[in-house]
C-alpha cells in the first residue's frame, strides 16, 4: 500500500503541501492502526485544477469508453475484496464476515447496477413527436465534491464516484477521516483500473478543513454527500455562495410497524436490523411500532433477541456486532441511553456501560427499551447504536401518525400479511423508501430520503441523473445526429 499520508491527484500519490496527521484508530482495540494526512487549501487546489482539465476530456467520452472502465473497476474491486474487507473491518470496526459479505458486497453490487444504469441509459432523447426538432441532452455536471461518511464506507464512495463516472464528470473525494483506509484502497482500485489521470482524486481530511474548502470551492460545480443531518446543514449554507447543487443524504431514524398479522419472525426480524453493523445505519429500522395485541409478547422477543446477541472483536470471525465506531460516539450513545432511562422507558434488555468482560474497544450492550413514548429524546434522536425503542400503537391511524412524527424520513417497515394494508401504508408513509416484510428493494431502485433525510436519490437512473445537467435544444437536425 502506499503512504497512507499521501492523496491521490491527477493520478498520481503525492505527499500533503503541509503535513498534518491524524491518527486511525481500531475501535476492537483502541489502537493506532495507520496515520493519515488531513489536507488544507493547498491540496484541494491541486485536486480540484486536475479534476476540471481531466473534465474537458472524460466529458466528450463515449458510453462504450465509460462502460469499458466501469467494468475494469468492477474486476480490479472484486480482486481485492480480501484488503478492502480488512480495511474496513480495522478502521471502523464492522466483524470481518459482516464487512466480507455486506459492507464489500454493496460495493460490487453498486458497480453492477450502474454498469446496467448506464448500458440503458440514452444521453440524448427526443422531446416527443409533437417536436421532431427537440432534443433533451443530458450531460455531466462538472467537478463533483464527494464527502463520505464511516459507516458503510464503499457502500457510500461507489454510490457516488461510479454514476459520477458513468455521468462523464471528475470528481475529487473526500472519505470520512475516521474511516479513511477503505478509500485509500478504492483510490489504488481506481489507479489499477486504469481510470484517465484526474478524473479521480482523493484529498484526505476533516469536514472544518477539507470538506469547508471544497464545498465552498469555485472550481467544484456540485457536492455529493452523505453523513449527519448537522453536517449537511453546514454545507448547504457552505456551498451557498456558489450555487452549486447539494445532493444530501442524511441521517434517519426509521419506523418499524408491526402489526398483529406480522409473520412470526417479524419481530426478532427487525431487532436484529436494528442492531446490525452495531446500529450503525442511517436506515436502521430504530422505532418499532406494535400493535398493541401483540405488544406484551413482542417486548419479550426483541429483549431475547437482544440479550442472544453476542459483541466481539472485528477480526474474529462469526455473526457478532463488532464495537462502535469511536470513543465519541461511545460517550453519545451511553448518554442517550441514561436519557432514555432518566425520561422514564422501560429498560428490558442491555444498558449502560460495556458488556460483561469487557475492558476495552468502544463496544456496547444491545439495549432495547419498551413503552417509550415517540416525544421521548431516544424516539427523536438517530442513537447511531444497538439501541431498540418500543412504542404500542392503536390502530392503522395511529400507527401512521407516530410513525410520521419525526424530523427524518429515510426508511419505513411495515409488518403485516394483509396486503392491501401493506400498500395503504406504502402510501401514506413519509420517508423515500417503505420496506416490507422483510423484503429488501431490488437492484437499481433509488435509495434517498424526505425531510431532514436528504433529497438525494442514489443508485440505478435515479443516481446516474444527480450527477447530470439537463439541456433541451430546439431546431435539431434529426438527418445528423
Ligand atoms: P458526519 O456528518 O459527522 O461526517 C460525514 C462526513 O462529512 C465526514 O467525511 C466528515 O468529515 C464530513 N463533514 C463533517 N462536517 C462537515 C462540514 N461542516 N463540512 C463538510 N464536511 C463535513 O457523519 P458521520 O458520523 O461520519 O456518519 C454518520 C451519519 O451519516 C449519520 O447521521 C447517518 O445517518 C448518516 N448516513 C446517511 C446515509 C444516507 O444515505 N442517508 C448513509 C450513511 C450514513
Amino acid at each position: 500500500m502506499p503512504d497512507s499520508r499521501n492523496f491521490y491527484i491527477n493520478g498520481q500519490w503525492v505527499a500533503p503541501a503541509t503535513a498534518n496527521d491524524l491518527d486511525v484508530i481500531n475501535p476492537s482495540t483502541e489502537e493506532v492502526c495507520a496515520t493519515i494526512s488531513l489536507g488544507g487549501q493547498a491540496d484541494v487546489d491541486a485536486a480540484v485544477a486536475a479534476a476540471r482539465a481531466a473534465f474537458e476530456t472524460w466529458s466528450k467520452s463515449s458510453k462504450a469508453e465509460r462502460l469499458a472502465l466501469l467494468h475494469r473497476v468492477l474486476e480490479v474491486y472484486k480482486a481485492r475484496a480480501g484488503d478492502m474487507a480488512e480495511a474496513i473491518s480495522t478502521e471502523m470496526g464492522a466483524p470481518i464476515d459482516l464487512a466480507k459479505t455486506s459492507q464489500v458486497g454493496a460495493g460490487a453490487f453498486h458497480i453492477q447496477n450502474f454498469i446496467r444504469a448506464l448500458e440503458g441509459f440514452e444521453f440524448e432523447q427526443p422531446l416527443g413527436d409533437h417536436a421532431p426538432n427537440d432534443r433533451i441532452i443530458h450531460e455531466g455536471v462538472g467537478v463533483v465534491g464527494m464527502i463520505t461518511p464511516w459507516n458503510w464506507p464503499m457502500n457510500q464512495v461507489t454510490l457516488k464516484v461510479i454514476p459520477a463516472i458513468a455521468a462523464g464528470c471528475s470528481m475529487v473525494l473526500k472519505p470520512s477521516e475516521i474511516a479513511p483506509l477503505s478509500g485509500l484502497l478504492f483510490a489504488e482500485i481506481m489507479d489499477e483500473a486504469g481510470v484517465p489521470a484526474g478524473v479521480f482524486n482523493l484529498v484526505n481530511g476533516d469536514g472544518a478543513g477539507v470538506g469547508t474548502i471544497l464545498t465552498s470551492h469555485p472550481g467544484v460545480d456540485a457536492i455529493s454527500f452523505t453523513g449527519s443531518t448537522r453536517a449537511g446543514i453546514a454545507i448547504s449554507k457552505s456551498a451557498a455562495d456558489t450555487l452549486k447543487p447539494v445532493h444530501l443524504e442524511l441521517g434517519g431514524k426509521g419506523a418499524n410497524v408491526i402489526f398483529a398479522d406480522a409473520d412470526e419472525k417479524a419481530v426478532k426480524r427487525g431487532a436484529q436490523h436494528c442492531f446490525n453493523n452495531t446500529g450503525q445505519s442511517c436506515n436502521a429500522p430504530t422505532r418499532m411500532l406494535v400493535e398493541r395485541s401483540i405488544y406484551d409478547s413482542a417486548v419479550e422477543i426483541a429483549a431475547a433477541t437482544a440479550e442472544s446477541t453476542a459483541t466481539g472483536m472485528s477480526a474474529e470471525p462469526g455473526r457478532h456486532i463488532g464495537p462502535l465506531v469511536s470513543q465519541a460516539q461511545w460517550d453519545k450513545v451511553q448518554g442517550l441511553i441514561e436519557k432514555g432511562m432518566a425520561e422514564g422507558a422501560r429498560l428490558v434488555a442491555g444498558g449502560p456501560g460495556r458488556p460483561e468482560g469487557v475492558n476495552r474497544g468502544y463496544f456496547v450492550r444491545p439495549t432495547v427499551f419498551a413503552d417509550v413514548s415517540n416525544d421521548m429524546t431516544i424516539a427523536r434522536e438517530e442513537i447511531f447504536g444497538p439501541v431498540l425503542s418500543i412504542i404500542p400503537f392503536e390502530d392503522e391511524e395511529d400507527a401512521v401518525r407516530i410513525a410520521n412524527d419525526t424530523e427524518y424520513g429515510l426508511t419505513n417497515y411495515v409488518q403485516s400479511q394483509d396486503g392491501a394494508k401493506r400498500n395503504r401504508m406504502a402510501r401514506r408513509l413519509r420517508s423515500g423508501m417503505v420496506e416490507m416484510n422483510g423484503q429488501s428493494r431490488g437492484a437499481g431502485a433509488p435509495f434517498g430520503g424526505m425531510k431532514k433525510s436528504g433529497n438525494g436519490r442514489e443508485g440505478g437512473v435515479w443516481g446516474l441523473m444527480d450527477f447530470l445537467e439537463v439541456k433541451a435544444v430546439s431546431g435539431w437536425s434529426p438527418e445528423d445526429a
